[in-house]
C-alpha cells in the first residue's frame, strides 16, 4: 500500500522525498495537499510529469472515501468515511450562519467506557493517525465548499475516542492545520475535549502549538463520576481540578467544562451548586449537554425547565451555555457517534430539536 502524504509536515517530506525530489520541492508538494488540497498526486501540476509519476509509485495523498452521508433536518451532516484499511469513522458538519464546525473523531470507537455514550459501546480498534485526522476535516470542506474562508471554521475534536490517548497524532495534525502555510486555520479555533486523562493534560500544556481544552466533568461528586465514567476511577476530581489549575492557560484562553445533564442523576440544583464550587477560582466557561439518547443508553434526557434551572444556578459565577443538540434525528449529535445505520435509525428514530 503506498504511504499517505497527508500527516507529513514540511520536515517529514524533506526528509522523505530526497530519493524523489529535490528539496526545493517539498514547500510544493505541501501547498498541493494542505492549501490547494488536491486529492491525487496526479493533480500536483506544480511538478513535472516525471516526478508525478514517480512520487506516485510511492505515495498517495492519502483522502478518505465517503461511504455515506446523513443530512439532519437542522443541516448538520454527518459523514462515515472509509479509510485505507477499510475501517470506518464519522465527522460531523454543522453550519451555524456564518460560523461553521466542522467535529472529527480522534480515533477508531473509544476505549474509555462512559455509560451514556454510543461510542464507548465500539471499544477501541485503533487510533487515527495525523493524516486521516486531517483528512476527514478537507473532505467535509470541500464537500460544503468550504475551500475559501477556512479561517472563520471551528474544529473540535469531539467526534469518536479520547484524543488524549492519541495524543502525538493530534498534535501533529493540529500543527499542520493551524499553521498558515499548511490547512491555515485559526489555531484559536481549534478545541479538544477529553474525558480528563490527566497526565496528558500536563503533556499538552507543554505543547507549543496546541488546541484549546475543553474537560468533560459530567458528575458533581467522585462517586457520581466513578459510575458514569469507570475511567475515572484512577482520577480523582481532586486531581482533576489540580491539574486544571496548573494548566498554562494563553492570555486569550479559558478552559471549557462540559457536563452531560442525565435526567434524576447529575442533574438537580444541589449538583449545580457542588459544580460551581469545584470550578471556583477556576477561569472557565461551562457547556451543559442535555443528554442525546441512543438505544443502549439507560438514561434520559432531562427537561427543558430543570436545564434552565441549572444553567441558572451556574450563571451567577460563571459564564454557562446549554449546547444546543444539532443531527439528533441522523445520530450527528454528541455521544451518539457509533456508524449507526440507515434501518438502524429508522428502528429507533429520533427526533432533531426544532
Ligand atoms: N472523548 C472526548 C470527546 C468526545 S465526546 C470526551 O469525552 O470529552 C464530546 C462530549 O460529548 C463530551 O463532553 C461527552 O461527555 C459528551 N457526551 C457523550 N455522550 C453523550 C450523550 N449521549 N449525550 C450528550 N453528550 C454526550
Ligand atoms: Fe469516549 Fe468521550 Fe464517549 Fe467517553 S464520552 S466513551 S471518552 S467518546
Amino acid at each position: 500500500m503506498p504511504d499517505a502524504l497527508l500527516g507529513l509536515e514540511l520536515v517529514d517530506i524533506q526528509n522523505r522525498i530526497g530519493s524523489v525530489l529535490p528539496g526545493y520541492r517539498a514547500s510544493q508538494l505541501y501547498t498541493a495537499i494542505y492549501k490547494q488540497r488536491l486529492r491525487s498526486v496526479d493533480e500536483i501540476s506544480t511538478l513535472q510529469r516525471n516526478v508525478r509519476a514517480e512520487l506516485a509509485s510511492q505515495f498517495e495523498v492519502g483522502w478518505p472515501e465517503l461511504q455515506q452521508r446523513f443530512d439532519s433536518t437542522d443541516g448538520t451532516r454527518r459523514y462515515l468515511l472509509r479509510l485505507s484499511d477499510g475501517k470506518t469513522v464519522e465527522a460531523v458538519f454543522m453550519p451555524d450562519g456564518a460560523r461553521n464546525t466542522i467535529c472529527v473523531s480522534t480515533q477508531v470507537g473509544c476505549p474509555v467506557d462512559c455509560k451514556f455514550c454510543l461510542t464507548a459501546l465500539m471499544g477501541l480498534e485503533r487510533n487515527l493517525t495525523a493524516g486521516e485526522v486531517i483528512g476527514q476535516i478537507l473532505y467535509v470542506l470541500e464537500d460544503n465548499d468550504l475551500t475559501g474562508g477556512v479561517q472563520r471554521v471551528n474544529i473540535v475534536f469531539m467526534g469518536m475516542g479520547e484524543p488524549l490517548l492519541n495524543l502525538p497524532n493530534v498534535l501533529k495534525a493540529t500543527r499542520i492545520l493551524a499553521d498558515p502555510n499548511g490547512v491555515g486555520l485559526s489555531p484559536r479555533r481549534i478545541t479538544l475535549s477529553t474525558s480528563g486523562i490527566i497526565p496528558r493534560i500536563a503533556e499538552l500544556g507543554e505543547a507549543r502549538v496546541r488546541p484549546k481544552l475543553a474537560i468533560s466533568l459530567n458528575a458533581s461528586s467522585d462517586a457520581a463520576r466513578r459510575e458514569l465514567m469507570p475511567i475515572t476511577r484512577k482520577y480523582s476530581l481532586a486531581e482533576l481540578l489540580g491539574a486544571c489549575r496548573r494548566y498554562p492557560l494563553r492570555p486569550w484562553e479559558k478552559l471549557t467544562f462540559e457536563y452531560v445533564l442525565l435526567r434524576g442523576v447529575n442533574d438537580t440544583d444541589l449538583d449545580a451548586r457542588r459544580v460551581v464550587r469545584l470550578l471556583a477560582n477556576l477561569n472557565c466557561i461551562v457547556n451543559l449537554i442535555a443528554l442525546n439518547p441512543g438505544p443502549g443508553i439507560p438514561f434520559e434526557t432531562p427537561d427543558p425547565a430543570r436545564v434552565s434551572s441549572f444553567q441558572s444556578i451556574i450563571q451567577k459565577s460563571m459564564p454557562c451555555f446549554v449546547r444546543k443538540p444539532r443531527g439528533r434525528d441522523v445520530y450527528a449529535a454528541c455521544g451518539q457517534l457509533k456508524r449507526v445505520s440507515q434501518k438502524e435509525i429508522e428502528q429507533f428514530p429520533i427526533l432533531a430539536e426544532p
